[in-house]
């Protein structure tokens, strides 16, 4: 006797992301892209095929990728973060991100399969926005639609982009269209210093909470340990340079900062929204991490080559670290 084919997603589900709030990553890459390109979102997802190819071996299994953006706003002094997806993955999201410590509410806003189809949600996603708008406690609030409201072509960029002085920041971040959170992180990130880069064109911004530094300083791109800056500063010293704002920022002053730079060190591989910005912005990207005795000799180079640095403080600056990282690999 033949057994019986357990219907884990039912194919009505799966054809049309419109008919309930029951779908998941196993939904069906194909039909959710197609559902969200049908559904306006085509040039948002072209972009990120174009910023972030998979490779040989497609999209790794990780959890859900757009945890990787949750976790830049949680992060961020004075944003306010708002899920718009399905019940399940804001479950899980806001277990992750609790569990990896956010000390920080998570907003929901929820929908079913009539606000989704009749447009509703959206109106529900702009009146929170409204809600939360308060400039005594945030500087922006951040929308990120997950799955569903992308496929289904939430508007999230028909939002108001400030309201009472607190930016508005709306991104898709589905998982049929980012392939891990690191590029997540990057989707944020890129948009952030995007509408900081419009800012600072309009006029005066704010200073860094700590001051102007006076030395012409080196953004750095990618989440770092704690004591990397401080390392990474010292390595440049000699050059006369100093270590400015790492991004994802903490605080949103600090775009200003991480775009007011001399030069952007890419430490980790995936910012590419990010790093369009900086260019846009005419920063000089330098890839790679000072890792390893030939790796920091040659970032050291480049770092150098990038700020027009005199080649005698580039060689100060690599005989300043390297005799200590041959001595320690021997
Ligand atoms: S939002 Fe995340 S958890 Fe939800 S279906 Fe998409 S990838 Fe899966």
């Amino acid at each position: 006797m033949s057994k019986p084919i357990i219907p884990i997603v039912p194919e009505q589900l799966v054809n049309d992301p419109s008919k309930g709030d029951g779908l998941g990553c196993h939904a069906g890459e194909k039909q959710m892209m197609d559902a969200a390109k049908s559904s306006g979102k085509g040039e948002v997802l072209q972009r990120y095929a174009q910023d972030y190819p998979k490779g040989p071996h497609d999209q790794p299994q990780s959890m859900c990728p757009a945890f990787g953006s949750l976790r830049v706003g949680l992060r961020m002094r004075r944003t306010a973060t708002i899920l718009s997806g399905s019940a399940c993955c804001v479950y899980g999201l806001t277990f992750t991100s609790h569990f990896y410590g956010a000390r920080r509410s998570v907003g929901y806003v929820p929908f079913n399969s009539e606000t989704l189809v009749t447009g509703k949600l959206f109106e529900d996603i702009r009146d929170s926005v409204h809600e939360q708008a308060d400039p005594n406690k945030y500087d922006a609030i951040v929308i990120i639609n997950l799955c569903v409201p992308t496929a289904s072509g939430v508007p999230l960029q028909l939002l108001p982009k400030e309201i009472n002085g607190v930016r508005i920041i709306g991104i898709d971040v589905p998982g049929f269209g980012v392939p891990t959170h690191a590029e997540a992180k990057d989707v944020l990130a890129g948009a952030m210093l995007q509408y900081a880069r419009h800012e600072i064109m309009a006029g005066p911004v704010q200073a860094p909470r700590t001051g102007v530094q006076t030395k012409p300083t080196i953004t750095l791109l990618g989440e770092m340990f704690p004591a990397d800056p401080a390392v990474i500063g010292a390595m440049l010293e000699p050059m006369d340079l100093a270590v400015g704002a790492t991004v994802p920022t903490r605080e949103w002053r600090e775009l200003y900062q991480a775009l007011d730079c001399k030069a952007v060190a890419a430490i980790h591989p995936f910012y590419t929204a990010s790093i369009r910005e900086f260019e846009a912005a005419g920063r000089p990207i330098v890839g790679s991490a000072p890792v390893g005795y030939e790796g920091t000799a040659a970032w050291l180079e480049a770092i150098g080559k990038a700020t027009n640095t005199p080649q005698d403080r580039i060689n100060a600056a690599k005989h300043k670290i390297l005799p200590a990282i041959k001595a320690v690999l021997g």
